[in-house]
């Protein structure tokens, strides 16, 4: 049987100390609810003694019914000079009411000396002592050996006797830091086999990135005889962040063996990992490996005509392991293969190899004209839509005019830009002629168009626009340049994304615009029946 390693999360302490983390009370408990769900075995709430918000999740954390991760209260070792039983961060640790309790102490000598401000011996005293009264309230104490991979470097008898000094203390883990991050694998293995021969209490893993090597210094110390690995959810943490759990639990079970999660629990991993960045209120990086939108996203040409044939040959996993998916992405870069792949993910059955190819013709002179579909998969498919010779869309446009005013009006004070469109579009044999004032051109546009379309098609008043973004494609070109607007829209739970292009803003705004529109209309099939109706869900 496949020897098992423990995960401790992070998440909602060192993983808050990240640039842009922030968690309420309510977030926090929600985040320990899916780590448990996950399958993480330790769960790290937060700092009680360090602020107000940690002491209260931990009162509101002690209605929580977990069925596999243990909640675990992070503090320090006592003060130097001060006994543990009198020290206020170390009682705010045992009033958390949580069975794990992790300290971390000191264990490079530079740091001792400068920081702490005490004598090396002493240091020793308050490990030793700390550890030792936890234990005495029956808690399962783990130890953070802060600096431990450069307190080794510098003097490794002291950094030795550190850890010896929370072993003796009773620790039930001992955790060696790479608090600064900047540690090699190399280093890490050699270090860690030499404080296996030092102490025989079960040793763990806590690194950071700044070298890019969390993962790759956490794996190492597995294979050096870890027990246990800290990090946090898509690497949240200071600086460059800390290890990265979606990353090393699946390194750890798919490629090195280890037993860590359940099968069907490792399989929610993606979920989980987007989940938290949804909390966290930061946006997913597709680029993480394993859980990213990007990690089995596949663009050339060549690759999506060779995973079409074989899914693992551009892929080092399959995706369903992690709960992510694969993706084509269309672009100039494609080829017939990713027009016919999108097709079948539409419920296309037969897409005529001739279509596809003219297709893609459009995909690529349009992208040669400033389009890109990669982030816009709405417009794609009204591409693949209007590539039917029967297709007949729900409205056209026959002309729009946007007037924009700047004046002073003799009753304020202030100068005024008024914004107004002027919009007539064909819907069927009527033609519909409309005006809108709007917060500016694009606005008022916007305004008009939804005005002509509500009285045929009531649906229009669900979409919103959520994001609009401008790129300039050509930057020398200065004010001539073609320009590019994205466009994201929602209607309830859904949401897609159009673009448009040209030289002009407010021409390739409408494209955008009126793509968005003509979309929902299809996928609510108000337009005229289609073979081709989008009524898959939006990948
Ligand atoms: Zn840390």
């Amino acid at each position: 049987m496949a020897s098992s390693i423990q995960v401790y999360d992070t998440t909602l302490r060192d993983g808050t100390q990240g640039e842009g983390v922030s968690f309420s009370v309510e977030d926090k408990l929600q985040i320990v609810r899916k780590l448990d769900e996950l399958g993480i075995h330790y769960v790290e709430g937060g700092w009680p003694g360090s602020n107000p918000k940690d002491a209260e999740f931990f009162k509101q954390a002690r209605g929580l019914s977990l069925s596999r991760a243990l909640l675990a209260a992070f503090g320090s070792t006592c003060r130097p000079k001060g006994r543990p039983e009198s020290d206020p961060n170390l009682l705010e640790l045992l009033n958390a009411g949580t069975l794990v309790v992790t300290i971390v102490g000191k264990s490079w000598d530079l740091h001792v000396n400068r920081v702490l401000e005490t004598t090396l011996n002493e240091n020793l005293r308050i490990i030793r002592e700390s550890v030792a009264f936890l234990k005495s309230k029956g808690l399962t104490v783990f130890y953070d050996a802060e600096h431990f991979f450069d307190g080794f470097k510098a003097n490794a008898h002291y950094a030795l006797s550190a850890i010896k000094a929370a072993a003796e203390g009773g620790a039930d883990c001992i955790i060696l830091c790479d608090t600064n991050g900047g540690s090699l694998p190399s280093q890490v293995s050699e270090v860690f086999q030499r404080a296996s021969e030092s102490v025989a209490t079960p040793l763990g893993i806590h690194a950071h990135n700044d070298g890019e090597l969390a993962v790759a210094n956490s794996l190492a110390a597995v294979r050096s005889g870890a027990a246990q690995v800290q990090g946090t959810m898509n690497g949240y943490g200071e600086r460059c962040g800390n290890a990265n759990l979606c990353s090393i639990i699946p390194n750890l079970m798919l490629k090195m063996g280890y037993a860590c999660l359940d099968d069907g629990q490792l399989a929610r991993l993606t979920e989980v990992s987007r989940y938290v960045s949804e909390l966290a209120n930061l946006s997913h990086n597709p680029q993480l490996p394993y859980v990213g939108a990007s990690a089995f996203a596949h663009k050339g040409g060549l690759h999506v005509a060779a995973t079409i044939k074989c899914e693992e040959s551009y892929q080092h996993i399959n995706p369903a392991q992690v709960g992510n998916t694969q993706r084509v992405l269309i672009s100039e870069l494609s080829g017939r293969g990713n027009i016919m792949y999108k097709a079948r993910e539409l419920g296309l059955a037969s897409l005529p190899k001739a279509r596809a190819q003219a297709v893609l013709a459009r995909v690529k002179d349009l992208e040669s004209k400033g389009f890109q579909f990669e982030g816009a998969e709405a417009s794609f498919q009204l591409l693949m839509v209007r590539s039917q010779e029967d297709y007949r869309p729900p409205f056209e446009l026959v002309d729009f005019m946007v007037v924009v005013e700047k004046h002073r009006r003799p009753s304020r004070r202030a100068e005024e830009t008024l914004s107004e469109a002027m919009v007539k579009v064909r819907v069927g044999d009527a033609e519909v002629h409309t005006a809108a004032e709007g917060k500016g051109p694009v606005n008022a546009l916007d305004q008009a168009l939804r005005k002509a379309l509500t009285q045929f098609y009531p649906v229009v008043a669900q979409v919103r626009l959520s994001d609009y973004k401008v790129r300039i494609l050509n930057e020398g070109a200065g004010t001539e340049a073609q320009i590019r607007v994205l466009i994201e829209s929602r209607a309830g739970d859904e949401a897609w994304n159009t673009v448009g292009s040209s030289a002009n803003i407010i021409d390739a705004s409408w494209l955008a615009l009126a793509d968005s529109l003509e979309y929902w209309l299809l996928k609510t099939h108000q337009a005229n029946p289609s073979p081709l109706l989008l009524d898959h869900s939006i990948p």
